[in-house]
């Protein structure tokens, strides 16, 4: 059992931009010495890690104490109409998983796929099929590693926020990765603490307390349009209320990971973690201030 953790860990995704080499081993090292707690390691454009880096990776997160997930590739699409393709998608999730797994990464997010010229409801029942064999053969190899679908941001894009909890509900072993800009950006709203409030409560209703107890969750500023998420912006430069956003995680006593994607990576992640000590702050009783 993975232990409950006891507050938010704020990372970022991919290698910081102040990083001054472009290795996931060095990532880790600079993470910590930045004041960060976690790390999402980027098999987007495909996965290049070797075997025996994702063996250091996994010792080099260990010694640090930092929280590891990864993303896998862009190209990924459970719901493609080429048959080849297909099970090339399925293939491709399946082996992230299980490098996610070597690397040490306690979750693998992923994009399902695109609606193309099928149905939301025919593109609902193609991937649970999918999944549903991918989560039994994750199982049977004792991988280890949560797969996370991620709610997406762009309307072309399987993944509304009702998609990926129902998915989960009714999936063994698949969990919601909660991105905020991309539910922002994908309805137009959902910028204020009574919508923030709703989701989290949404999440709760449909898939227990325990959703929000280990919540796996991607946060940037967006850009959109009526088509869903253009551009990912930095938090100040978006009009994102990120404030609000946080202190509805922090009263709803969500715990887990949170990974920004801004452009600025480290910079947003940490003014976020800034935040959220000090709403945690505000928390402590008095008595342990004499
Ligand atoms: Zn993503």
């Amino acid at each position: 059992m993975t232990p409950v953790p006891e507050h938010l860990h704020f990372g970022v995704a991919g290698i910081p931009n102040s990083c001054p080499e472009d290795s996931s081993l060095k990532a880790i090292e600079y993470v910590i010495s930045s004041g960060l707690e976690a790390l999402e390691l980027e098999f987007v454009q495909g996965l290049k890690m070797s075997q025996e880096t994702a063996g250091r990776v996994k010792l080099k997160a260990q010694e640090h104490k930092i929280r590891l997930s990864a993303h896998a590739p862009y190209f990924i699409n459970l719901n493609a109409d080429d048959p080849g393709k297909k099970i090339q998608s399925q293939d491709l999730l399946l082996n992230s998983l299980r490098l996610a797994a070597t690397a040490g990464a306690t979750d693998l997010v992923f994009h399902a796929g695109y609606y193309g010229k099928k149905s939301p409801e025919e593109t609902y029942s193609t991937i649970k099929a999918t999944l549903k064999e991918i989560t039994s053969i994750a199982r049977s190899e004792k991988l280890g590693t949560r797969l996370r679908i991620e709610t997406m941001g762009k309307k072309s894009q399987f993944g509304s926020l009702d998609e990926v909890l129902s998915l989960c509900r009714e999936i063994e072993g698949l969990f919601p990765c909660l991105d905020f800009a991309h539910i922002y950006a994908r309805e137009g709203r959902v910028n204020s603490y009574l919508d923030f409030h709703r989701v989290l409560s949404k999440v709760e209703k449909k898939l227990g307390r325990s959703a929000l107890q280990n919540a796996h969750i991607h946060i940037s500023g967006v850009k959109f349009n009526q088509t869903g998420e253009t551009k990912h912006l930095n938090l100040e430069e978006s009009d994102f209320r990120f404030d609000e956003w946080l202190q509805a995680l922090h009263d709803f006593e969500v715990r887990g990971t949170v990974i920004c994607e801004s452009p600025s990576l480290e910079a947003d992640a940490l003014l976020l973690k800034n935040l959220y000590c000090n709403l945690q702050e505000k928390m402590t009783p008095a008595a342990q201030t004499d």
